[in-house]
């Protein structure tokens, strides 16, 4: 009975630490690859939840959200972090919250990166195989954390976009010739970024805007400002995907964790150290995941290839 009480108290004293750990973990990285990528992101605090089966954990949260938390413990282990009963229970968090008319709302005019922890995770995301993998898309949240920050963006995303990303999802599942546009100009970004000559791109994007331009036109149709709503959906998942990707292919490059090394099972060894985007085309291409996210994606890069100054 000794031995079981001292057992539980040590593995929650564990479990405190390695949420700590975990949450310092993708702090790190999200600044490492901010650093690398996009310089603004780097330092960026924005409030976050991590959800284990029973607690969740507020890090670098703001005074204000904290305010309105209850029963809450002490800032653990003297730093920013406070932990909580779970906040709700849903089974399942990846996402950036923000609301900006019900003044109740905890993430009210603020916006807060919520996430469940790896184990849960595990059990939603289909091949969810390390520690990195699940960071790579904690960091993509905190992106949209970042942006959500941005007064400017935040009020045009609650004034201006009144489409959801599924509703443009569902015009890529569901119409035949849409879907195949977009392949077509997809596969024409991915070609135009390896091309060598300014006049070949040049004629190649021109191609690429017609074809862009004939598309929305003929959605705008079925769903009202449907270019807009696009334009929208493709900078914000692109430059979320931009860093997300960058970050995979800049785990060969970072020193391992060595604490989440000996004591986080899901942490994996050399995750990613042969990883070469080429060699993952899915990532970027437009069937495995919702189509404005590659648009998005390959957009910037073709930013990136013409040298624009676009962050
Ligand atoms: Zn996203």
């Amino acid at each position: 009975m000794l031995s079981l009480l001292f057992i539980n108290s040590f593995a929650q004293k564990h479990g405190d630490t390695l949420a700590y750990e975990r949450l310092q973990y993708v702090q790190d990285l999200k600044n490492a690859i901010a650093g690398k990528v996009w310089k603004d992101f780097e330092n960026d605090r924005v409030t976050q939840v991590y959800f284990t089966d029973s607690s969740s954990y507020f890090f670098n949260a703001d005074t204000g959200i904290l305010q309105k938390v209850t029963q809450k413990t002490s800032p653990l282990k003297r730093i920013d972090m406070f932990k909580t009963k779970r906040i709700d229970e849903n089974p399942f968090h990846m996402e950036t919250a923000v609301e900006l008319t019900d003044s109740t709302a905890l993430y009210f005019q603020k916006p807060i990166v919520m996430f469940s922890d790896f184990e849960t995770a595990r059990g939603k995301v289909s091949d969810l195989q390390s520690l990195q993998q699940w960071a790579s898309m904690v960091v993509h949240e905190l992106f949209h954390g970042y942006q959500l920050q941005h007064i400017p963006t935040l009020k045009y995303s609650n004034q201006v976009i009144h489409l959801r990303g599924s509703q443009l999802q569902k015009l890529f599942v569901e119409q035949k010739w849409f879907a195949e546009s977009i392949q077509i100009e997809n596969m024409l970004l991915i070609s135009l970024l390896k091309v060598k000559s300014g006049k070949e791109l040049r004629k190649g994007l021109k191609q690429y805007i017609s074809l862009r331009d004939a598309r929305q036109k003929r959605a705008e149709s079925i769903l009202d400002d449907f270019s807009i709503n696009e334009n929208f959906y493709e900078k914000i998942e692109g430059s979320a995907k931009y860093v997300e990707l960058a970050l995979l292919e800049n785990y060969q490059y970072f020193p391992e964790n060595k604490y989440l090394l000996r004591n986080d099972p899901a942490y994996k060894e050399n995750a990613y150290q042969n990883f070469k985007l080429d060699e993952e085309p899915w990532q970027y291409q437009t069937e495995s995941i919702n189509y404005f996210y590659s648009t998005g994606y390959n957009l910037i890069r073709i930013l990136d290839k013409v040298k624009a100054d676009y962050q």
